[in-house]
């Protein structure tokens, strides 16, 4: 047996010779050599059966003391570090086995040393000096019978076993016709991307992508040139859509993974996507790289294939909502006439969705979070700056995608869910204006401008729930404005007329949306607490060509004659006029000159999330 150095704190036990006598620790190791004496001391002089046994057994030992320092190690645990058994002794153990590289491993080690914890185990990789990695089960326990603190460290290398759950792992994980990832690898790596943590790390961009291909035709070749000719096909399929992987993936941390998902099914996960376009140019190349002809032992085959993509944000959205669009897409691809790539477009695929599948989840929907705002920005005609924004709610449905308010306010109010949800946005939008207040003391505030539904003014005590709001939220009242369509306030007497009259004595703006679309009765409506006439967007359209823009349509004299007499009697009335769905450049000088006060559409902004308006605070817009 190999002298074994003992540590400093049982060496002081053994020189000191207390009552106890050599500890058991100093009988499993057997004899002592201590730096004073090199000679083994009587009487523990002979090897014990049980130094025998540490020191021949198959597993890698070591005994450890309170401190944490091996006092020594048989020759199995010094073979599987590839060190010399003496040169661990002295060595701090948890530095031998990596122990101290996780706080909770640490924490525990620490624990069983000071005898407060009965055992620790865990599973380490080493790195062998030889340069190869070794998988091993570390276990520390107490010395058996031991009163000294001291543990017992022993090793298993359990590689072979790693290896062997590897190796099955990847069998249950990859197709054997192509290699790919298959399905069950597939969805478990869609479902971790999906998960808050993944993609709400800074630095990520929160977004994910997928390619679901499918190939056309294919059952027509595995059905005339059979199954290895079909089998081959698709492992060459599958190349080809790795390579592209790997050269979209080109100066990204991983690749897209790509996976059959079953028959000619593919698909490539995206996790991190910058955005559709990102999306895009994946689908084209891999329909590129798919047009080539295929030699397949000497037989040249065509294929082609169709994609269905979907990018969108990972919140909200879930594996079955991911899938299920990117299927509706890759139908819309075949339908449209194959050997190419659709984008999901929430829209079209609106129009499959059932008015009661929506009306069914809407009030849930509201509990869930699943509604969320955008602004639009109001600009004024003169200056050309943010004066407010006008809050447009957006539905993220997790299995249609983002739906627009056409598509649910029409059911919220039939339902009465829209008493809620119009609850939730008034705070929402409130709460919002009062945080870009705070935000840019420096800068005029903005306003904010809330539609309503009828049945909110009808069904909900609307006067109530602004006071309640504008309190909670600090906003100052002439910092909301209200939006109503005509049809909403015509004719309106007792308790709504009441309503509007009592938020208007508030400071609360009323403005009139869509004017124009219904009686436009400036006269009648001068008469109630109405401050702001917003144009709807079918007379600016009439606005679109510049009377020197001779090769375009002219403009229709009577719409501008119209809007004319309209904003001066407005004016004259006392009130302001927004222009609604404002897209050229033409259409908006010829509002401002014609005496409109602001103006709302695309040519200025499209509704955008409050960061972006944070930004557009003090710029031009
Ligand atoms: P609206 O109040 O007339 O809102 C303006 C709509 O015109 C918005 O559509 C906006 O995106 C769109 N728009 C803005 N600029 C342009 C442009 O330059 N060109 C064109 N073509 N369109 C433009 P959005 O967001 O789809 O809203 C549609 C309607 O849904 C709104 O019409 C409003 O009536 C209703 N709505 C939106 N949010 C709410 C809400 O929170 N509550 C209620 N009750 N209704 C809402
Ligand atoms: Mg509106
Ligand atoms: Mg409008």
């Amino acid at each position: 047996m190999r002298p074994i150095r003992r540590s400093s704190a049982l060496r002081e036990r053994a020189v000191s010779g207390t009552s106890e006598g050599p500890t058991p620790a100093a009988d499993l190791i057997g004899p002592a050599v201590t730096e004073s004496n090199a000679q083994p001391s009587p009487g523990t002089g002979a090897t014990t059966p049980y130094s025998s046994a540490f020191s021949a057994a198959p597993l890698a030992m070591a005994v450890v003391d309170r401190e944490g320092t091996v006092a020594g190690a048989n020759s199995t645990f010094a073979e599987l570090l590839g060190t010399p058994a003496e040169a661990l002794t002295g060595k701090a153990a948890a530095d031998l086995v990596d122990l101290a590289s996780d706080t909770r491993t640490w924490h525990a080690y620490r624990e069983v040393l000071r005898g407060r914890q009965a055992e620790l185990r865990c599973t380490r990789r080493l790195k062998h000096p030889e340069g190869h990695s070794l998988w091993v089960r570390v276990t520390v326990a107490p010395l058996p019978g031991d009163g000294s603190g001291g543990v017992l460290l022993s090793v298993a290398d359990i590689s072979d076993h790693r290896e062997l759950q590897a190796r099955l792992r990847h069998l249950q994980m990859h197709d054997p016709v192509t290699r790919l990832a298959n399905r069950t690898l597939f969805f478990e790596r869609l479902t971790a991307a999906l998960e808050v943590e993944s993609y709400d790390e800074s630095g990520t961009t929160g977004r994910i992508g997928l390619c679901y291909l499918d190939l056309d035709g294919f059952k027509a070749i595995n059905d005339t040139l059979g199954n290895r000719v079909g089998d081959k096909l698709l492992a060459s399929v599958a190349e080809r859509l790795t390579r592209c992987a790997e050269q979209a993936g080109y100066g990204r941390s991983s690749p897209p993974l790509v996976a059959r998902l079953g028959g000619d099914e593919f698909a490539l996960l995206v996790e991190d996507s910058t955005g559709t376009e990102q999306l895009a140019d994946l689908a084209e190349s891999l329909l590129a790289a798919l047009r080539e002809p295929f030699d397949l032992s000497g037989r040249r085959l065509s294929v082609s294939a169709s994609i269905g993509v979907v990018e969108r944000h990972a919140a909200g959205t879930t594996p079955t909502a991911l899938m299920q669009a990117a299927d509706t897409t890759l139908y819309w691809a075949k339908a449209d006439g194959k050997d190419r790539w659709t984008l999901f477009d929430p829209e079209r695929n609106a129009h499959l969705i059932t008015r009661q599948a929506l009306a069914a989840t809407l009030r849930a929907a509201i509990d869930r979070g699943e509604f969320a705002l955008e602004y639009q920005p109001l600009v004024g005609m003169e200056d050309g700056r943010l004066r407010g924004v006008e809050a447009l709610v957006r539905w993220n449905h997790p299995q249609f995608g983002v739906l627009a308010p056409n598509r649910f306010i029409t059911l919220a109010e039939e339902d009465g869910s829209i008493v809620p949800l119009g609850r939730w946005v008034l705070a929402t939008a409130c709460r919002q204006a009062r945080a870009w207040q705070v935000a840019h003391p420096e800068e005029p505030p903005i306003f904010v401008s809330v539609n309503v539904a009828v049945r909110q003014v009808w069904d909900s005590d609307l006067v109530s729930d602004v006071a309640r709001i504008l309190d909670e939220t600090e906003l100052a009242p002439h910092l909301l404005q209200l939006e109503l369509t005509e049809s909403a306030v015509m004719g309106s007497s007792g308790r709504p007329l009441q309503d509007l009259q009592a938020l208007s004595d508030m400071g609360v703006r009323i403005a009139i949306d869509d004017f124009g679309t219904g009686y436009s009765n400036l006269a009648y409506l001068s008469r109630l607490p109405v401050s702001v006439l917003k144009l709807d967007g079918s007379f600016v359209r009439g606005f679109q060509y510049e009377s020197d823009n001779s090769a375009a349509v002219p403009p229709n004299p009577a719409d501008e004659v119209v809007v004319e007499a309209m904003i001066q009697l407005a004016h004259r009335l006392g009130l302001t006029v927004t222009a609604e769905c404002v897209e050229t450049l033409a259409q908006a000088s010829r509002l401002r000159r014609i005496g409109c006060d602001t103006g709302q559409g695309w040519l200025y902004s499209r509704p955008v999330s409050p960061d972006r308006i944070s930004e557009l605070m003090g710029a031009r817009v």
